[in-house]
């Protein structure tokens, strides 16, 4: 089953800011959430489109992702499967500033998110290649899942804050919520903590990835890997890691959208008389008629010899763009016959031949003569 736009699901337009966005999400999830309709499936799974369309529209990255990707940026996440939603959890972000919300902190324990800049060649960006890349990150550690503590013992819950995270304080008439200065928000003390990682969970560690890059991305696209970030605090949910794609200028094609451009030189015998020459593709060679008086900048498109787009499939096409060469290092024949020419032709401004020189040399006298009118 196709699933709905994200904006579609919130009601809003493409251009939406994170205020609309919202203002939208609390209009519609005041009226779904399960609370307010017990039993109701159907408002439960309306809830988690909207829940879900608000988390990755309010997110820049996810949402720069959605835009360029569609669904397909987030498979990985929905296919994790048995996604139970925590329903408390729902409001931390929108009414977590009006009521307080201790979930807050844990959410930020969340492993940063990483970006590794990934140059691909034209040739590796028409066809689409498999890339292993090498990462710096912090990874989960091994001995003890993450947790900080020694095989066998357990973290003491904070005695400061309860096991909570967050500490109350009055100020005036307000009662305002702090992060823990003891457990530093994570609500518990490791008194034994593990020998490789020292308690903190993670570890520092290069690993190696493979990346499938589809075919026809492009400059300033983005590929999102979920959970391949930094392995979160204590165990939390690691971080994304996005590749940035930058291709590499190519010798002969220039990419522009989906259409390649190639400048390519004929001598001016064949620009004059036509023929037929070959031009490159990035998959081979296809000939192409020039006809006779081809002029330099005249544009010959191949088609579907360009890039296969990789948000919609189109395929892009070839422009080459013919440059009429003046013949250099001629011989004393060569030089004759075309002195020769440029007789037959009445000069250089000869009217039948060159028509475009007669009509510039005519205007500037004309300038001219206006001049000292
Ligand atoms: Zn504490
Ligand atoms: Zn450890």
């Amino acid at each position: 089953m196709a699933k709905k736009d994200f904006y579609e699901t919130l009601g809003i337009d493409k251009s939406a800011d994170e205020r609309e966005i919202k203002k939208a999400y609390k209009r519609l999830a005041m009226k779904f959430h399960p609370d307010r309709n017990p039993g109701d499936k159907k408002a439960e799974a309306k809830f988690k489109d909207i829940k879900e369309a608000y988390e990755i529209l309010t997110d820049s990255n996810k949402r720069a992702a959605y835009d360029q990707y569609g669904h397909s940026a987030f498979e990985r996440v929905n296919m994790g499967g048995g996604n139970t939603t925590d329903f408390s959890d729902i409001f931390g972000d929108v009414f977590g500033d009006i009521f307080g919300n201790s979930r807050r902190q844990q959410r930020s324990s969340r492993g940063s998110d990483l970006r590794y800049n990934l140059e691909l060649t034209l040739e590796e960006v028409v066809l689409g290649v498999t890339k292993e890349i090498y990462i710096p990150t912090l990874v989960a550690c091994k001995l003890c899942r993450g947790s900080g503590t020694k095989i066998g013992t357990k973290p003491q819950t904070c005695n400061t804050c309860h096991g909570s995270g967050q500490i109350q304080m009055r100020q005036g008439f307000f009662t305002v919520q702090q992060s823990c200065p003891t457990c530093h928000g994570s609500g518990s003390i490791i008194k034994n903590p593990c020998n490789i990682c020292h308690g903190h969970g993670r570890i520092e560690k290069s690993k190696t990835l493979s990346v499938k890059i589809p075919g026809g991305v492009d400059t300033g696209d983005r590929i999102r890997l979920s959970g391949e970030g930094e392995a979160g605090k204590n165990g939390a949910q690691a971080g994304d890691l996005y590749v940035q794609i930058s291709v590499k200028k190519h010798s002969i094609f220039e990419r522009e959208d989906n259409n390649l451009y190639c400048e390519v030189p004929i001598n001016f015998a064949m620009a004059a008389l036509g023929g037929e020459i070959e031009v490159p593709t990035l998959n081979g060679r296809v000939k192409l008629k020039i006809p006779y008086e081809t002029q330099t900048g005249k544009l010959f498109r191949v088609r579907g010899r360009g890039v296969k787009s990789v948000r919609n499939g189109v395929v892009g096409d070839l422009l080459c763009r013919i440059v009429v060469e003046t013949p250099v290092n001629l011989n004393e024949i060569q030089k004759q016959l075309l002195s020769q020419l440029e007789k037959s032709f009445g000069g250089p401004t000869g009217e039948r031949n060159s028509p475009r020189s007669k009509r510039f040399f005519d205007g500037v006298k004309k300038f001219f003569e206006d001049l000292t009118k």
